[in-house]
């Protein structure tokens, strides 16, 4: 497995494997990498003959107050478990080479960016079409893989491609979870031991819904209240927000009609974590 730094390199690697007929796999990520990216990876090994990882922190997707400078980052670790997984390639760019001096341009989605994260992070998910855009045109991948944990950038990267006219497919994978239940995340790591048994309560909303809606409750505002009012009893938990959302277009919904998005944000004192569940009737 190679680790390279140039989008030059990542090119002239691709332009080899195409000439030889082999399909690519794409697996975008910021690294510090965990169990959740490592399924990505897996289920791209399976699909494609190459798989490659991008590990880049982008910051256009991190709001001036966010944790650009504070994300964590082990490039060593995460280079050993792409190869130990089975990856081809790891394309680890410096900031500078993939935002060079003047760069201007940006993917811009309107209507599904607006809700949700959308909402408290206004410039987050123009950071994330813009790089996954150029990501897209660097590797040039026949898939492309990403977690339902970020289940609306999900949506909108598939709606991207859509709009776009991208030959790619986009492949969504399950939420992976620790063994309580907590979705993996490479932000677990902000959190102390106390904010670590504080922030089951989103997986346990989650389980409060799920449970709801398989017991018939389709009135949506009705598990939006319920999940809120489990959250506000942990005394470290504060909702950004839980909505019921159209799995597709990313507008709230009243009722569990189709298929529905169920997602939350919660800060557990400083760290801001998110999870979901999809509900289809
Ligand atoms: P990130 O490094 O956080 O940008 O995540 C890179 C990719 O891994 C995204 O497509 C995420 O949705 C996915 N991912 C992160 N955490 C998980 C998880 N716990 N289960 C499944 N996929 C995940």
């Amino acid at each position: 497995m190679k680790v390279v730094k140039t989008i030059s390199e990542v090119r002239a690697q691709v332009k080899d494997w195409k000439k030889a007929g082999l399909s690519v796999g794409l697996v975008p990520t910021m690294g510090y990498l965990h169990e959740g990216h490592k399924s990505l990876i897996e289920r791209a090994c399976q699909e494609n003959d190459k798989v490659v990882v991008s590990i880049f922190v982008n910051p256009t997707q991190f709001g001036p107050n966010e944790d650009f400078a504070a994300y964590p980052r082990d490039l060593e670790r995460d280079a050993a478990l792409c190869e130990s997984v089975g990856a081809a390639l790891v394309f680890h760019p410096e900031p500078e080479e993939m935002y060079g001096e003047g760069f201007h341009t940006y993917v811009n989605m309107e209507v599904l960016s607006e809700t949700l994260c959308g909402k408290t992070r206004p410039i987050h998910f123009r950071g994330v079409c813009t790089v996954v855009s150029k990501l897209f045109h660097i590797v040039t991948p026949d898939r492309a893989y990403f977690g339902q944990k970020d289940a609306q950038q999900l949506a909108i990267i598939k709606r991207m491609v859509r709009d776009l006219n991208f030959d790619i497919e986009i492949v969504g994978c399950p939420i992976v979870r620790e063994p309580d239940g907590l979705a993996k995340s490479s932000r677990n790591t902000y959190l102390s031991p106390e904010e670590r048994k504080a922030a089951l309560i989103l997986s346990q909303a989650i389980h409060l819904g799920q449970e709801l809606t398989q017991n018939g409750e389709t009135d949506a505002e009705k598990i939006v209240q319920e999940m809120k009012n489990l959250i506000e009893t942990e005394p470290l938990a504060k909702i950004d927000y839980v909505q019921a959302v159209d799995a597709v277009s990313m507008q709230p919904v009243s009722k569990m009609e189709g298929a529905v998005l169920v997602a939350m944000a919660v800060y557990i004192g400083k760290t801001r974590l998110i999870d979901n569940f999809i509900y289809e009737s």
